[in-house]
């Protein structure tokens, strides 16, 4: 049994996270492969080790005297080494990246970095081989991540290492420079890591103990899920469930293994598990549901739209043509609507709205912004009679309008497009109802 276990930056900000982070490995000898963040924050109001680093290397790129900044990077390091005891220098890694920064290395090497020190700390502490993930991780010439390059290269050095470290969130391009993930990414190294050493596991700690079925912030202390389809997931985390990055499944996806989210800080909780699929009833109809505001719809009308073959695709290339992605398209005998992100429309309108007309000629073209969609997402929903009625029903009760619908055959989701200000009522209204009543 081999498992892979990635930590966040929460888990590893102070010598006192660290030993929690200790006493986990510890626990079970399968822990073998260890994916370490940067220090993230000990408490609300500190600043992360990785946006210390980005200001830090603004400030050499401005050729700004930036002694005082390492130093204070340095501390953050020094205060865990002693904090647990360890004879560890990092003077002369700190002594190259001051220098590389003044040299203008890059600022993904510069964000790099946190990771990359993290990971000689932990190996230190655990007594585990330290393995670079710039030897490991590959990108293209593109900056594409090189997926089955970085699998040969993982799997074959990691064959040889009984117990490693690998620092998250980075590797290397084809000339041997640095490249990160986008933000949060150490999440993706720990799920190349797990697929690369056919890992039983691939736990994620962090500080929540898993998925919530909603947003904390909209619905006070709200269950959490137990287990999640691969498929389910992405679908919430679209729509802004946060807690894993949401290109974290790609690697996994092909091996099928499972990923458990876990809690540093109460590691007795059972967490979320996420599966590629699973015979587990869920505990409620729905899985879960999140959502995001800040949408627009187009609404197009054109008699006979129906019959003019190509339609659709002329409407969506002035889309493209414009860089602009959409979301959902509903539709109906002689209608057509795009939704569309607001912050992406909004300064090419005009010349959407020409494009469109030039495009299609229609009869009528009219926007409607400041609109929010909400998924419910849940494999429970499949072959349930009388899900939707109850979503509509408890929206109308919330007095909510209901301004558009879409749900695939998969019927893995609904998508419900309200008003912006309606937006937290409704999530709270269908919560309640499937959740609170236990439909
Ligand atoms: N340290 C990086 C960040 O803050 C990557 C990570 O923590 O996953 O985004």
């Amino acid at each position: 049994m081999k498992k892979v276990v990635k930590f966040g930056g929460s888990s590893l900000a102070s010598a006192e996270q660290f030993r929690k982070v200790g006493e986990i490995i510890h626990a079970e000898k399968e822990r073998r492969y260890v994916v370490p963040s940067a220090p993230g924050k000990r408490y609300s109001g500190d600043t992360k080790v990785t946006d210390m680093l980005y200001d830090c290397y603004n400030s050499a790129s401005a050729n700004g005297d930036i002694s005082g900044k390492i130093k204070a990077i340095q501390a953050r390091y020094q205060e865990i080494i002693d904090g647990l005891g360890l004879e560890l220098s990092l003077d002369e890694q700190f002594a190259e990246i001051k220098e590389k920064f003044e040299e203008g290395v890059g600022s993904d090497y510069a964000a790099s970095r946190g990771e990359f020190l993290n990971g000689i700390v932990m190996a230190a502490y655990l007594g585990y081989e330290f393995v670079d993930a710039a030897e490991v991780i590959r990108f293209d010439e593109d900056g594409v991540f090189d997926s089955e390059t970085t699998n040969d290269l993982m799997r074959a050095r990691l064959e040889t290492a009984e117990c490693a470290v690998i620092p998250g969130f980075y590797g290397a391009m084809p000339d041997g420079s640095i490249k990160t993930f986008s933000r949060g990414g150490s999440d993706i190294t720990g799920s190349i890591v797990a697929r690369a050493v056919h890992a039983d596991l691939y736990e994620n700690w962090t500080d929540v103990s898993g998925f919530l079925v909603t947003d904390p912030h909209i619905v006070p202390n709200p269950e959490t899920i137990e287990t999640i389809t691969y498929r389910e997931l992405r679908e919430l985390s679209y729509m802004g469930a946060t807690v894993l990055h949401a290109d974290a499944i790609f690697p996994l996806r092909q091996e099928g293994i499972p990923i458990n989210i876990k809690n540093t800080n109460r590691p007795q909780d059972p967490g979320t598990l996420i599966v590629e699929s699973t015979c587990r009833q869920p505990k409620f109809t729905i899985t879960g549901v999140a959502g995001k505001k800040g949408f627009c719809a187009i609404n197009i009308e054109k008699d006979q739209m129906n019959s003019e073959i190509g339609f659709g695709r002329k409407v969506l290339q002035v889309f493209e043509e414009n860089g602009i992605s959409f979301e959902h398209v509903p539709s109906g005998i002689d209608t057509f609507t795009v939704i569309v992100h607001q912050s992406e429309f909004m300064e090419k309108e005009q010349r959407v709205i020409s494009g469109l007309h030039r495009a299609v000629h229609p009869d009528t073209l009219d926007l409607e912004s400041d609109l929010a969609l909400i998924a419910v997402v849940g494999r429970g929903m499949r072959a349930q009679r009388g899900t939707a009625a109850r979503i509509f029903a408890a929206l109308s009760h919330a007095h909510i309008n209901v301004k558009m619908i879409d749900q695939g055959s998969s019927e893995l989701n609904i998508i419900i497009g309200v008003r912006n200000e309606d937006f937290e009522n409704a999530v709270k209204a269908i919560y309640d109802i499937f959740v609170l009543t236990h439909l």
